[in-house]
């Protein structure tokens, strides 16, 4: 044991986790010394017979639990990009452990006593102190011990269901797979491709985690678009159930805490504050977002010369595209090569607006051998972190792209960040990987939160990088989105990966406009995915739901979004993002950050666009600050004013 990689910090730069050390057997041990190593921690912060003070108490606790920090970290990033049946089993065991083990510190009397005698003059003391106060009494530190311990119960109960959802989401993605013999039946995709997909004798095609496959864009033969659509909207029928518990269960934890519904708890400590905010907002959006959506479904059937079902909207909207903007997708991809779209594109624009310069560390690995090390080095040569890179799909890694910590940026503890960021590109059987035009918007989008991560500068890790509301830290990666297509970042990497010439301006003109095309599509499956997490989220204490699919038809009609067409981008079973990740009643956040973003660009633009003085500002008003002040504070810092939702409004058409 005295050879776990977990005991110590790492030896490796920045304190990356070594991960050739670490074997599956290492994560269990390293949990239970980790959980009792930090309960010690804060019983003796709890029983210390010293005034409370700042440093004793708040600072003492993110002082805690160093081994945990470690060993959940690397188990949590790996079980999400490298998962195998070793680690879903301790995830199994370990998530209701963690469960109970936070709640031994929040519902630890004795420490809450003490956290509420503490007081500090210092700005960024006091507001950390407030988020402790706050998390403790949304954890229930106030209630009595009856309470407490339904609670407790309760807790653990939706930590296990959450764990079952996601396992057989993960399981759903190859088992519900199409699954075809004769690779005519194919047709549409290029020959790579499905040379790509061949496994024993048979043509595999996974499921990616939203309902629009895009295979769907290509695949000729409209039966195999059929089941391709049906296979995905009906993957992992048994989520229905364990959704509905999940969500009677959160409804009644919302009630103890003394909340109407999970969504009204869940928005009291997000930027949105209530209900009534959310509402008023999504009450703009859906009326004009349904009517667009109309219009392009007449033009889709103009076009396919007969009625559309749900699984020919992708294929009449590309020839629609194709006819109208002249607009080819499939002609982009061979000037979007992965590593010049990163070097040329991400890197570049990011060297433009900050300074920072990348040099990869090939000394340097991850826990999968197509996993990528750089190191990140400000203008003037300085250290800031390090960036680590999974981009492909593999069968053991979960649906989506997203960003995580591997090492969080604290002046406490001197460390500078380790972030991540992972994509879900179909690595080719040979040659170069050649992405599309939404996989390179993706590839900026992640670089935005990983730059949010790169650029902390605070002194605590509870407050570090994006530790911001859920419906804040979508911003700052949506902001980066803007310069994917900004003409001097475009012309530096979109470039022919065989002949290096750049892209012809015609194609590039194309892009732009085609871009506006299918936007009722995309605002539609959005917000319909939002308002299925609503309906969810606002059911009352004591409601239950027996029939998930009837309650989930029923509310996209009561919300004014049911639209036979265009279907939710994720149904009840799949949604993962609320039921076995983070954004329970939390999906709006994405238009919701969009506001900011629309806000933001428009500030860049108005400003001379991809400029140091501007990457500067931004930087230093927002990146930088992490969740160390308050988040529309620092927005307002930014832009200099408060935020409208006009621009939002222009930018998808709906004004
Ligand atoms: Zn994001």
């Amino acid at each position: 044991m005295a050879e776990n990689p977990f005991f110590a910090p790492s030896n490796l730069p920045y304190e990356l986790p070594p991960f050739a050390d670490i074997r599956e057997e290492h994560y269990l041990p390293a949990f239970e010394l980790g959980m009792a190593e930090q309960l010690a921690e804060v019983e003796a912060i709890a029983g210390s017979t010293e005034p409370a003070t700042f440093d004793n108490t708040i600072a003492a606790l993110e002082r805690s639990g160093r081994i945990l920090d470690r060993t959940a970290t690397v188990f949590f990033s790996v079980a999400a990009s490298n998962s195998t049946d070793g680690i879903m089993e301790i995830e199994k065991q370990i998530s209701p452990e963690l469960t109970r083990h936070g709640d031994a510190i929040r519902l630890n009397r004795a420490l809450w006593a003490r956290i509420k005698q503490v007081t500090t003059d210092d700005a960024e003391e006091s507001w950390l102190l407030e988020k402790y106060r706050d998390d403790f009494i949304r954890a229930g530190a106030d209630l009595s011990e009856s309470e407490q311990a339904r609670l407790r119960e309760l807790n653990e109960e939706l930590s296990k269901l959450s764990t079952r959802f996601s396992q057989s989401l993960l399981k759903a993605s190859t088992e519900s797979a199409l699954v075809v013999t004769d690779p005519a039946e194919l047709d549409g995709f290029d020959q790579a491709k499905i040379e790509s997909l061949r496994k024993d004798g048979e043509y595999v095609l996974p499921l990616l985690n939203f309902t629009n496959q895009p295979g769907l864009a290509q695949l000729t033969d409209r039966d195999v678009r059929r089941r391709l659509y049906e296979l995905s909207v009906g993957r992992a029928p048994g989520n229905f159930e364990l959704a509905a518990r999940m969500a009677a269960l959160r409804a009644e934890r919302a009630a103890l805490l003394g909340f109407p519904n999970h969504a009204a708890y869940i928005v009291a400590d997000q930027t949105a504050k209530t209900v009534e905010a959310v509402e008023e907002m999504l009450g703009q959006l859906v009326g004009p977002a349904v009517r667009n959506a109309r219009k392009e479904a007449e033009a889709l059937a103009e076009q396919a010369g007969f009625e559309i079902e749900p699984w020919d909207w992708s294929y009449y909207s590309e020839k629609v595209r194709q006819a109208r903007y002249d607009f080819d997708g499939a002609e982009m991809r061979p000037y979007f090569e992965l590593n010049r779209v990163y070097r040329d594109g991400v890197f570049f624009a990011a060297t433009k607006l900050y300074g920072i310069t990348f040099a990869e560390r090939p000394d340097l690995g991850g826990y999968h051998p197509d996993v990528t090390v750089f190191e990140v080095f400000n203008e003037d040569g300085g250290r800031l972190g390090l960036f680590v890179l999974d981009p492909y799909a593999r069968a053991t890694k979960r649906g989506g792209a997203w960003m995580n910590n591997l090492v969080d940026q604290s002046f406490l503890f001197g460390q500078l960040p380790v972030v991540m960021n992972n994509l879900n590109v179909t690595k080719p059987a040979s040659g170069p990987t050649l992405l599309t035009y939404e996989e390179v918007n993706t590839a900026f989008h992640e670089f935005g939160h990983a730059l949010h991560g790169l650029f902390s500068q605070v002194r605590y890790p509870r407050v570090s990088g994006t530790s911001v509301p859920r419906d804040f830290v979508e911003y700052p990666s949506q902001v980066n989105e803007m310069w994917a297509t900004w003409p001097e970042v475009l012309a530096n990497y979109a470039k022919h990966h065989e002949t290096g010439e750049p892209m012809p301006v015609s194609l590039v003109d194309k892009l732009t406009a085609a871009e506006k095309f299918n936007q009722g599509f995309k605002t539609v499956e959005y917000l319909a995915a939002t308002l299925l997490d609503w309906a969810w989220h606002k059911l009352a204490p004591g409601e239950t739901v027996a029939d998930a699919e009837a309650f989930e038809a029923a509310a996209l009609e009561a919300a004014g979004i049911a639209f036979a067409l265009v279907r939710t981008r994720y149904r009840t079973n799949y949604f993962a993002h609320i039921f076995a990740g983070g954004y329970s009643a939390g999906y709006y956040s994405y238009i919701w950050s969009e506001v900011l973003d629309a806000e933001s660009v428009e500030w860049f633009k108005e400003n001379g666009g991809l400029t140091r003085a501007n990457g500067d500002h931004f930087r230093g008003e927002l990146l930088s600050r992490g969740g160390s002040l308050d988040p529309l504070t620092a927005f307002r810092n930014f832009r200099g004013r408060e935020p409208s939702i006009q621009p939002l409004l222009t930018r998808r058409g709906l004004d």
